[in-house]
C-alpha cells in the first residue's frame, strides 16, 4: 500500500488548506458542513501501510480458526458442501455479494469498494480435500472417513486447500474493512474439485467459468496461491511456465491368447504392451525438442492370469506432462503412430483413450514482474524466492488462460518442524503461514487495484 493513497492524502491536504484559507466567518455552517463532507472521504484515503498492518491483524485470529474448522472438516472434489456453506456465511457476513452453488459447490463473493472507480480483480481459493488419512500431529487433525471410488478412505487436506481457503477468507475480511478506500472491484472465487471431479462428474475452473464466474462483473486478471513444504511464510515467486499440463493415457491392446508354450497360436500383447512402452520413451527422447519439458510415464501395465497362458489382452495407463500445446499435440500424434505401427507388426489391435485435464498454468510476465516487488515489500526481500516450474498440474490454468494470471507459492512449515510432501498423510501446514498468506494477498490485490507504482 503506498504512493497513490499517499498522493490523494496530500492532495486532500492542499484542498483543506486552501478551503480554509478562503472561508469567511460568514459562511453558513451549511457549507462548511459540504466542505467537509467532499474532503473527508479524500481524509480517509490515508489507509496507509499501518491501516492496512491493522486490518491484517484484525482478521487474524478469525481466519486461523476458519482454518481450522475447514481442516477438521475436509471434503472431497465437488462434495464441498459444508466447506462453501461457511465460506458463503463468512462472506456475507463481510458484507459480500455472494453466489453459491457455481460449479455444484463453488461460491463467489463481490466486493464493490468505495473508493472510486478502478479495475475488477479476481482471487481464486480452492476448498477440496483428498482421499488421504492424515498422520501428523496437529492438534485439529482430521480424523474424517468417507467414501471413495467404493471404498472407505480417509480424508485430510493433504493439498493445503484448507489454508487457501482461510488465507481467502482473511483477506476478504481485510479488504471488507478497508471498503471505503478501495478503487474498483474484488472478486473471490472459491473453486471446488482442484483436484479433479468423480469419475462421470464435471466441475473446477473450466465449469465455474462456463457458469460464468468470469463475467459481471469481468475481472481484468487473477490471483492465486498454492500451500508448499518450505519455510513457513516464505513466498515462491515465478514468472511464465509454472505448473504443467497434466494429460491421462489409457491404452488397452488387443491381442490372442493361446498356451504359453504355443507362442505361434498367439498375438501377444505383453510383447507388444512392452514395446510400446519402450517405444513411448522415445518421444521424450527423440521426437521432442530437448529443451521443451515433456514427460511421458506408464504408471500401470496390466495384463495376464496365469505362468503358462498368454493373455488376450494388456491395459496400459500413464500421464503425459507438457507446457507448450504443441509439444503436446506431438506426443498425442507420436503415440498414435507408434500404437499403429506397433501393433500393425504384431496383428494386434488397439484402443487409445487421451484425456486432456488441465492445460498449463503459465503466470503472465507482466503481472508477475508487476508483482515481485509487491512482494518483496510485503514480506520482506529474504521471503521471496525464485520458484522453478513443476511437472505437476494446477486447475488455475483454466483461469490464467481467459485473463492475466499470477499464481505464487506459500511455505507452510514452521520452524522446527517437519512436513511431508503434498498429497501425503505427513503434510503438515502451520498456522503461521495463514496470515504471511493474507499479507501477500492483500498486497498484491491493493496494488492491483491502485494501478501500481
Ligand atoms: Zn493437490
Ligand atoms: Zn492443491
Amino acid at each position: 500500500m503506498h504512493s497513490r493513497f499517499a498522493g490523494i492524502t496530500r492532495r486532500a491536504a492542499v484542498v483543506a488548506t486552501a478551503v480554509s484559507a478562503t472561508v469567511s466567518a460568514t459562511v453558513s455552517a451549511a457549507v462548511i458542513a459540504t466542505v467537509i463532507a467532499l474532503v473527508l472521504p479524500f481524509v480517509a484515503h490515508a489507509a496507509d501501510a499501518a491501516a492496512v498492518d491493522a486490518a491484517l491483524a484484525a482478521a487474524e485470529a478469525r481466519a486461523v480458526e476458519l482454518r481450522h474448522q475447514v481442516h477438521q472438516n475436509p471434503e472431497l472434489s465437488n462434495r464441498e458442501t459444508e466447506t462453501a456453506a461457511l465460506v458463503a456465511e463468512e462472506l456475507t457476513r463481510l458484507g459480500y455479494e455472494v453466489e453459491t452453488g457455481v460449479a455444484h459447490t463453488g461460491v463467489v463473493g463481490v466486493l464493490r469498494g468505495g473508493g472510486g472507480p478502478g479495475p475488477v480483480v479476481a482471487v481464486r481459493a480452492d476448498m477440496d480435500a483428498l482421499p488421504v488419512t492424515e498422520a501428523t500431529d496437529l492438534p485439529f487433525a482430521s480424523t474424517k472417513r468417507t467414501e471413495f471410488l467404493g471404498q472407505e478412505v480417509g480424508v485430510a487436506h493433504a493439498c493445503g486447500h484448507d489454508v487457501h481457503v482461510a488465507v481467502g477468507l482473511g483477506t476478504a475480511a481485510v479488504l471488507a474493512a478497508l471498503r471505503d478506500q478501495l478503487p474498483g472491484t474484488v472478486k473471490f472465487l472459491f473453486q471446488p474439485a482442484e483436484e479433479g471431479s468423480p469419475p462421470g462428474e464435471r466441475g473446477g475452473a473450466s465449469l465455474m467459468i462456463e457458469e460464468g464466474a468470469l463475467a459481471d462483473p469481468a475481472p481484468e486478471a487473477i490471483f492465486a496461491l498454492h500451500s508448499m513444504p518450505a519455510p513457513a511464510g516464505q513466498i515462491g515467486w515465478i514468472s511464465g511456465a509454472n505448473m504443467a499440463a497434466v494429460d491421462q493415457f489409457e491404452i488397452e491392446l488387443q491381442g490372442k491368447q493361446a498356451h504359453g508354450a504355443a507362442p505361434e497360436l498367439s498375438v501377444d500383447p505383453i510383447v507388444t504392451g512392452a514395446q510400446v512402452v519402450l517405444a513411448l520413451q522415445t518421444i521424450a527422447s527423440r521426437s521432442v525438442p530437448p529443451l521443451d519439458p515433456v514427460v511421458v510415464t506408464v504408471g500401470i501395465f496390466r495384463g495376464g492370469e496365469r505362468f503358462n497362458i498368454i493373455p488376450g489382452a494388456v491395459h496400459l495407463e500413464g500421464t503425459v506432462r507438457t507446457y507448450d500445446p504443441e509439444v503436446r499435440e506431438t506426443v498425442i500424434r507420436r503415440m498414435r503412430e507408434i500404437l499403429d505401427g506397433l501393433t500393425a507388426a504384431a496383428g494386434a489391435t488397439y484402443d487409445l483413450q487421451y484425456t486432456s485435464n488441465a492445460p498449463a498454468t503459465i503466470n503472465d510476465a507482466e503481472l508477475s514482474a508487476r508483482m515481485r516487488p509487491v512482494l518483496v515489500r510485503a514480506m520482506g526481500e529474504g521471503n521471496v524466492v525464485d520458484a522453478r516450474p513443476l511437472l505437476a498440474g494446477e486447475d488455475f490454468a483454466f483461469f490464467a488462460n481467459e485473463i492475466p494470471g499470477f499464481y505464487f507459492r506459500l511455505g507452510v512449515v514452521a520452524p522446527g518442524t517437519e512436513s511431508g510432501g503434498l498429497h501425503t498423510p505427513n503434510f503438515r501446514a502451520d498456522d503461521t503461514a495463514i496470515p504471511a498468506g493474507m499479507r501477500a494477498m492483500t498486497h498484491v490485490v491493493l496494488d492491483y487495484l491502485e494501478g501500481g507504482e
